[in-house]
């Protein structure tokens, strides 16, 4: 296996050797939620194969990863989410940290002010 998936944190979860909470799972993908929650039920969606980023992940992916974030959407309106928010840092200028793709999922609640950063420091 090449080093750089070997050492990635998200392959680490998706090949389940790290210990994860699994929100939803779907052939290609793998809902869970993000260690640091910016909001109740902040869930990161990533495919189980190791992408860079978004730009880097194939086209025919695309539908399952929209049917993904409806399933995970509808998890958390189900547990009382009003609404979502969806961020894909994509690019260390963007704020990726992690580079692996990955889908933030942001649940949010009426009358509930949080702020999108836009520097490395505060990224979501
Ligand atoms: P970014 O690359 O900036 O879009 O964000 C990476 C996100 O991954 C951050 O929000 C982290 O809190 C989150 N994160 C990093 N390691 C883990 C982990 N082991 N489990 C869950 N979330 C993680
Ligand atoms: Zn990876």
């Amino acid at each position: 296996m090449a080093k750089e998936k070997e050492e990635c944190i998200f392959c680490k979860i998706a090949r389940k050797e790290i210990p994860a909470e699994i929100v939803y799972e779907s052939e290609n993908f793998i809902a869970f939620p993000d260690v640091n929650p910016k909001t109740k039920g902040h869930t990161l969606i990533i495919p189980k194969k190791h992408y860079e980023n978004l730009v880097e992940m194939p086209d025919i992916l695309g539908n399952e990863l929209i049917e993904t974030i409806k399933k995970v959407a509808e998890i958390r309106f189900k547990q009382g989410a009003d609404g979502f928010n969806i961020v894909v840092n994509t690019g260390e200028a963007a704020g990726q940290i992690v580079m692996h793709a990955h889908i933030h999922i942001l649940p949010r609640k009426k009358k509930e002010k949080i702020q999108f950063p836009c520097d490395t420091e505060n990224n979501v």
